[in-house]
């Protein structure tokens, strides 16, 4: 018997990769041959599931137009998968890029209003995203843009992921009292969306571009010091 969480693996099929990511690769598959759904598979090492598993009860339960919706996890073999809505355009990020040139500003606010949405849905509910970006933001076919991957870092075992000088840390996408003191809160969510905002309007640029993440936090100190003098 399975749980309400709990997706049997054997209604699923599975067919083409969609791309790869932190913890594993993403495919495109059916669930019960009718439903196109997006699975996740966890790379053994890469996670630490148990506290994931206890946490996916919760964000099963978060539903809103401007989430990516987790449909279920598949937790009785190794590697583990999860299954979440399939998001036919892929990610945000990609989606600016290409598109470059041919996205107005009433498109382009729109994107910024589709992921408030869902920012005011984790919000309401007491959950920090943690990570967001245009990167972890998905588009659909319907051009809806919602919020993926929230929460997810906490379970992320990597140390260039955990310590705010390693390389994978989203310092550009922090607030200064997360890569100071890791104080994670919707405020800082709300810091992520500003830059966000800013990866919209110049249709994909990497933010700081000519900066590397320790030079950003510099550049914060500096204002510190600075403060009310400029
Ligand atoms: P990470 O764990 O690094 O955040 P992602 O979730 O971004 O990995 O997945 C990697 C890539 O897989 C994305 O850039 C996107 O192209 C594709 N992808 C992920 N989730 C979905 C989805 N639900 N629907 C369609 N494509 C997806």
């Amino acid at each position: 018997s399975y749980d309400k969480w709990e997706i049997n693996p054997s209604e699923l099929t599975f067919m083409k990769e969609l791309g790869s990511g932190q913890f594993g690769v993403v495919r495109l598959g059916k669930w019960r041959a009718q439903h196109q759904v997006a699975s996740k598979t966890i790379r053994e090492g890469a996670m630490s599931e148990e506290d994931f598993i206890e946490e996916a009860k919760i964000m099963m339960n978060l539903s809103h137009l401007n989430l990516v919706q987790l449909y279920g996890v598949c937790t009785q073999q190794k590697p583990i998968y999860l299954v979440t809505e399939f998001m036919e355009l892929g990610c945000l990020l990609n989606y600016l890029r290409q598109r470059r040139g041919t996205l107005g500003s009433q498109d382009l606010l729109g994107i910024c209003h589709d992921v408030s949405q869902g920012m005011q849905h984790l919000e309401q509910n007491g959950f920090i995203h943690r990570d967001l970006a245009a990167r972890n933001c998905l588009v659909n076919s319907s051009l809806v843009v919602k919020v993926s991957d929230f929460g997810m870092t906490r379970y992320v075992l990597d140390d260039q992921y955990w310590s705010s000088s390693g390389a994978k840390f989203p310092v550009k996408w922090s607030a200064p009292e997360v890569f100071n003191f890791c104080k994670y809160s919707s405020k800082s969510d709300v810091w992520s969306f500003g830059v966000l905002m800013w990866e919209v309007f110049t249709e994909g640029k990497m933010p700081f571009e000519h900066n590397q993440n320790h030079e950003v936090v510099m550049m914060h100190h500096e204002d510190v010091l600075d403060g009310g003098k400029n």
